[in-house]
């Protein structure tokens, strides 16, 4: 099965990536933590994403799509992959269904997890996420036991720098201008499983596999 999990950013994609791929047996594929690793290791491409993840905008996509296709060539992808934060525009939408039709493949369902601005907002402002693992938590909502530790692997938490105001408004404009027209690339694919994203992360992801299961 290949799976594409898409919405605005704070809409809860990694932690519902993450939880689908373990139900179903997945491999889950976040974009964003490819271009974090790349930055980390201070590749030319890290370099080129770095200043535009800053800004909070795109990297681009012939890089993205470069990163995907390597990562999609480990033979643990066969089996089948949720695509978290990609693709992100109808250029990366396309040139994923074209590589996927290369192989007798094809995107089985996009989820597209929906959110309200004003929680988008309040969930991104006060996340804080695990350096080694990339568990998500929030400073009111949902805190760690220890303050500043991951609950479930003890690394350091830390804030996003992209996790700013400033940056947040523009990855915001940006995904209703790039990525929200997946919305109707899906539907008229008949492929879009819409999805209430406000809720426990069991019942957000129980939401999520009764939608592909239907
Ligand atoms: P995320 O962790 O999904 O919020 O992504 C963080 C940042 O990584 C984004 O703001 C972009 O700069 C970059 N990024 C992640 N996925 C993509 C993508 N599919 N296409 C272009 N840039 C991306």
């Amino acid at each position: 099965m290949y799976i594409v999990l898409f919405g605005a950013p704070g809409a809860g994609k990694g932690t519902q990536a993450s939880y689908v791929a373990q139900q179903m047996n997945l491999v889950h594929i976040a974009t964003g933590d490819l271009f974090r690793q790349a930055i980390e290791q201070g590749t030319e491409l890290g370099m080129q994403a770095k200043s535009d993840m800053e800004k909070g905008l795109l990297g681009p996509n012939e890089l993205t799509i470069k990163m995907v296709m390597e990562r999609m060539a480990v033979p643990d992808c066969e089996t089948g992959v949720v695509f978290d934060g990609f693709p992100r525009n109808l250029g990366q939408a396309e040139t994923l269904d074209e590589a996927l039709e290369k192989q007798g493949k094809a995107v089985d369902n996009a989820v597209y997890i929906k959110v309200a601005e004003e929680e988008l907002l309040k969930r991104l402002t006060g996340r804080w996420v695990c350096r080694k693992c990339q568990q998500p938590y929030h400073e009111t909502e949902s805190p760690p036991k220890i303050q500043g530790k991951c609950d479930k692997c003890g690394g350091e938490l830390y804030q996003r720098p992209d996790d700013n105001i400033e940056t947040i408004k523009n990855r915001l404009g940006v995904y209703f201008k790039e990525t929200a027209p997946l919305i109707d690339y899906y539907t008229k694919a008949g492929k879009l499983v819409e999805v209430d994203g406000v809720g426990g992360i069991d019942e957000v992801g129980r939401r999520i596999i009764e939608g592909l299961r239907k």
